[in-house]
């Protein structure tokens, strides 16, 4: 059964008719450019094939309260919209309120109120095939199906950028992720064939063509099912880290340290505090060398970024697991061009950079070094760049 026909169901159940309407949002991949967003640097993610689908309908009942459903939750979450902002936001490092899934759509609803946007009770129901706490961000996905489908119904009229941010308070404040910008823009503005080079600052995007298949190459996705957390723990810490390290060095983020500034910031801080925005600076200027070597030779040119991007990962922000660098080095053993991991780490999901043709004897080289490790086995498929955030129905 598709993912929204799912929905459908889930919502006829719930409610015992139609929905008004049927929006979904993709998950993402970032090929390169990680921890850089909340630093106000740059990015290059792409929307995935996979979607999570909101089916919605505004309540008859006219008690302006909202529900929603998931496939993933036994039981709905209803709340009047008039005590949303009892709830959130959240108190740092606090659970919220609600189930912690729920927090995800009424945090939206709550953050379009905040804007001054409201409309009728709705019922919402929820259904999703992007892997969950895979670094394939499920999390804007949720948050970007619920947002389009309130900005429709609410007829609020927000452009993407606008519902990004939207998501991206919930998540924040919500359910208490101090994550950056990034997901919910490429699950927003993400399109076919194409990835988004986003500075994170202005929140400037441009499209930049991938062409991996007229390349003959593939993007091979290795989810190694090692589950993370970001509203607590390391993510939290690394911000901190980062944060600290702009203002040793007297700058507002991390944005505003070059490469050549490296040295001196050596000189100035700890090194645990060095290594982590050392990665933030090279990273960022990894960025911009991928998107000039995509534009100038195509995707075969940027193998080497993404290998140093992971290893940036693992040895300067520490925010790699065994099963990723297993992930990685099986890929690159097996003839991949490039591997990183991808998201925000401490488990979740590699990317490969591979021939085409070499789809199956690479997995099957992956597969085998997880076996040989004595880790579970991965989930390994391939994607395309996708569309971003729409109605479908
Ligand atoms: P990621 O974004 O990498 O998948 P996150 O930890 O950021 O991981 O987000 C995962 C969380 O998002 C889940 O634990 C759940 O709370 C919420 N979520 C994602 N998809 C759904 C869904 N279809 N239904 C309900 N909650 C969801
Ligand atoms: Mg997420």
């Amino acid at each position: 059964m598709s993912t929204e026909s799912t929905a459908r169901d889930l919502f006829a159940s719930m409610t015992g008719h139609e929905p008004d309407g049927v929006w979904s949002a993709p998950g993402r991949v970032n090929l390169i450019g990680e921890h850089t967003d909340y630093n106000e640097g740059f990015v290059l993610p792409f929307a995935i094939p996979h979607r999570t689908v909101a089916a919605v309908g505004v309540r008859g009942d006219d008690r302006g309260r909202v529900r929603v459903a998931s496939t993933f939750a036994a039981e709905p979450v209803e709340v009047a919209l008039g005590e949303l902002g009892d709830l959130f936001p959240t108190p740092t490092g606090a659970a919220p309120a609600v189930p912690e899934w729920a927090a995800y759509p009424l945090g939206v609803a709550w953050a379009m109120q905040d804007a001054g946007i409201t409309g009728a009770g709705v019922d919402i129901a929820i259904a999703s095939d992007v892997p969950v706490g895979a670094g394939l961000s499920s999390s804007a996905a949720i948050e970007g199906a619920a947002a389009s489908a309130l900005n429709d119904l609410w007829s609020a009229g927000l452009d993407k950028t606008a519902l990004a941010r939207i998501g991206r308070r919930a998540e924040n404040e919500a359910v208490g992720a101090p994550t950056g910008i990034m997901d919910q823009m490429a699950t927003m503005i993400g399109g076919v064939d194409t990835a988004i080079f986003l500075d994170c600052r202005s929140l400037e995007a441009q499209q930049v063509p991938l062409a991996v298949a007229e390349a003959g190459l593939a993007i091979l996705v290795i989810d190694t099912r090692v589950k993370h957390a970001h509203s607590t723990g390391g993510y939290r810490e690394r911000r901190e880290a980062c944060e600290r390290g702009a203002q040793i060095m007297g700058v507002p983020s991390l944005r505003d340290v070059s490469v050549d500034d490296l040295p001196r910031a050596a000189e100035l801080m700890d090194d645990v505090t060095f290594r982590r925005v050392r990665h933030i600076v090279t990273e960022n200027q990894r960025v911009l060398d991928t998107v000039a070597a995509l534009r100038a030779e195509g995707p075969r040119a940027i193998g080497d970024l993404l290998v140093a991007s992971h290893a940036s990962m693992r040895d300067d922000f520490e925010i790699s697991v065994p099963e990723l660098d297993t992930a990685v080095e099986s890929a690159l053993a097996a003839g991949a061009i490039g591997a990183r991991m991808t998201g925000g780490g401490f488990g979740g999901a590699a990317i490969a950079l591979i021939d085409a043709d070499a789809t199956d004897a690479v997995s099957s080289a992956v597969n085998a070094a997880f076996t040989a490790a004595g880790f579970a086995e991965p989930a390994l498929f391939t994607v395309t760049p996708s569309a971003g955030a729409h109605r479908d129905a």
